[in-house]
């Protein structure tokens, strides 16, 4: 089954040609990094016209480099949600006329499913049950994945997303947009220990997380730096921040592992690129005899390949969707 897949949710313009669910022929995403950074932060609107712009080639590409055509392609998917409307709606509308004009079937596929889908592509063996923590922009889930297409949300964030607070204390520290590779970067330099952040606890809900305070923790630090007329030290802030974050998952995944006795734990998101935080999740399945998994960094951030693997198990599972699929900005994971 050879899939062509779309995602255009947020910022990244991208196909892929996907065949059985593991195979990924084509990868091309297109980014529009360079252009929000001017406004530290994806614009929606600058985000949609892009997208409109730059759709068509991309996905003439994807079919170029998988060395196929339209035509012997057996079904296309398409995020159609969580995400910006009006992002969304060009992938959307664009996968419609696709399917419509070649007859083919259509399948919606929700963004946040496609981050989890992404462990299968490198990881030939990886099938259900097996534990996921999704970080990313928008979202931190910890999710029993139960088996394809099957979820079971232990947990989410209560406010911030772990990348969006990447995103905002990055700016906070004149970093810039995107926040999480950037602080990766200088927490190199810095010490984890200079700066003791709190590592939030939710009392009513063990797997929930919340981000929002250590964000203004690191706010108020910096404030108290300016009126002391104390000079940061960018590095240790950032390095201290990132431990922070990194403690309170590995905590909440330690807590999981030991109450579901899962043997396999996969991580997945914009933020399962960071390397420290994978390694401290490493070495936490290594203590607990839990087999590890990560997609390499391309596919954490966003990519349409995730997207093909998500519709390829739809579509064996039969799942087909019409003409009046529509783009859902805040489509919840298990909905359809
Ligand atoms: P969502 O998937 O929730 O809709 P999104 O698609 O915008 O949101 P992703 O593309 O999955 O999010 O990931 C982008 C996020 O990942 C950004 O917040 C970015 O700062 C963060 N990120 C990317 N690389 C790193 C890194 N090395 N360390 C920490 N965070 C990172
Ligand atoms: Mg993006
Ligand atoms: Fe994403």
């Amino acid at each position: 089954v050879k899939i062509l897949a779309i995602e255009s949710s947020c910022d990244e313009t991208a196909a892929a040609v996907v065949v059985n669910g593991r195979n990924v022929r084509s990868n091309v995403i297109s980014s529009q990094i360079d252009i929000h950074t001017l406004y530290g932060g994806v614009v929606p609107e600058i985000a949609s016209r892009n997208h409109i712009e730059r759709i068509n080639q991309v996905i003439e590409q994807a079919l170029k480099d998988a060395d196929t055509t339209l035509d012997e392609i057996d079904a296309i998917g398409v995020t159609y949600g969580p995400g910006l409307v009006g992002a969304l709606l060009v992938g959307v509308a664009e996968a419609k006329a696709l399917a419509y004009a070649a007859k083919k079937p259509l399948l919606g596929v929700h963004h946040i499913e496609g981050h989890i889908c992404a462990n299968f592509i490198e990881n030939k063996g990886l099938e259900p049950p097996f534990l996921c923590l999704v970080v990313s922009g928008g979202h931190t889930h910890l999710v029993k994945v139960l088996d394809y297409g099957k979820y079971e949300i232990l947990g989410k964030t209560r406010d911030d997303a772990a990348g969006e607070a990447f995103d905002k204390v990055a700016r906070a520290i004149g970093l810039g947009y995107p926040g999480g590779p950037k602080i990766e970067k200088v927490s190199h330099e810095g010490n984890p220990q200079s700066i003791d952040f709190p590592r939030a606890k939710i009392v009513d809900g063990e797997y929930d997380f919340s981000f929002s305070g250590l964000k203004s923790a690191v706010l108020n630090y910096l404030n108290g730096c300016k009126m002391k007329n104390i000079e940061i030290n960018q590095a240790d802030v950032a390095a201290s921040f990132q431990c922070a974050v990194t403690d309170v998952l590995v905590d909440h995944v330690r807590n999981a592992i030991d109450e579901y006795k899962m043997d396999k734990f996969a991580i997945a998101g914009g933020v399962a690129s960071n390397g420290n935080i994978r390694e401290a999740l490493r070495k936490l399945c290594q203590e607990k005899g839990v087999e590890f998994y990560h997609p390499s960094p391309i596919f954490c951030t966003d990519n349409a390949a995730m997207i093909g693997v998500a519709a390829y198990y739809e579509f064996i599972n039969g799942k087909r969707d019409d003409l009046t699929l529509n783009a859902i900005p805040n489509l919840k994971l298990g909905e359809r």
